[in-house]
């Protein structure tokens, strides 16, 4: 399949800036930062709901800091993984900025001289990176009073964290759990040929349990957590089904 994120080969691609040794650039007015600018409406809009007598430039702050740590999480998440792909010597091709959030481009991500280990460490990279800021935001609630403004970033920064964390290891193959499940089968003895099979039957396993998590939430009349868990279980159940292969 190929990678619906990669740049069109057909238009001019602007580099603006190399991190960690990866070219970031940027092509047409995707770059926009429309999940910035979402985010911050719905973390200000909160906010004004929360504590009307307010001033407006309250809510806006944080609604930014929120929206900073929320989605400086997924940057992080990214960048974490460009370090560990360059320290095991196979580093990331191009970092893309799509509608303010970076996608990692890999010209060749399956090429047969990559070894397991380098394929599991730089998918690792990725989670481990969050675990330890999730770590760093349980620290911070413990600092901060209940109720107060900075509870509230720390709250955004702590479910964003567990949220990348779990969601990432989860073995779809588009996610950080796929690469790291068949790479590690194929370290444990498992002929490569043999791993989809067997990465397709966890994917469905994975997804029934999502479903049930998803109806137990839904349950509980949290709407927001029921309908993420039950598309990533989709998600799960799909690749199960044999219908998303790496990316
Ligand atoms: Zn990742």
């Amino acid at each position: 399949m190929a990678n619906p994120f990669a740049y069109d080969p057909g238009r001019r691609v602007v580099r603006i800036a190399t991190v960690f040794g990866v070219p970031l650039g940027v092509q047409g007015f995707n770059w926009l930062p429309a999940n910035e600018v979402i985010a911050w409406g719905i973390f200000t809009w909160l906010s004004m709901r929360k504590r009307p007598a307010w001033a407006a430039w309250r809510h806006g702050l944080l609604g930014g800091l929120k929206m900073a740590v929320v989605l400086g999480s997924e940057w992080c998440h990214n960048l974490a993984h460009a370090v560990a792909a360059r320290c095991v010597g196979r580093p990331v091709d191009a970092m893309r900025i799509l509608f303010g959030m970076p996608v990692l481009l890999y010209n060749e991500p399956e090429h047969p001289s990559i070894t397991p280990h380098q394929h599991i460490l730089r998918s690792a990279a990725g989670p481990a990176c969050n675990a330890l800021l999730l770590a760093v935001s349980l620290l911070l609630k413990r600092f901060t009073h209940a109720d107060s403004p900075a509870r509230e970033v720390a709250d955004a920064a702590a479910v964003m964290n567990t949220f990348l964390t779990t969601g990432s290891l989860l073995p779809v193959p588009v996610f950080d759990g796929g690469p790291i499940l068949k790479w590690s089968l194929v370290l444990g003895g498992v002929v490569p040929g043999r791993t989809q099979a067997i990465t397709e039957r966890v994917n469905l396993g994975v997804g029934g349990a999502l479903a049930a998590a998803s109806a137990v939430t839904a349950a509980r009349r949290h709407w927001l957590a029921a309908g993420i868990l039950a598309a990533l279980g989709l998600l799960a159940v799909a690749a199960g089904l044999g219908k998303l292969r790496d990316l």
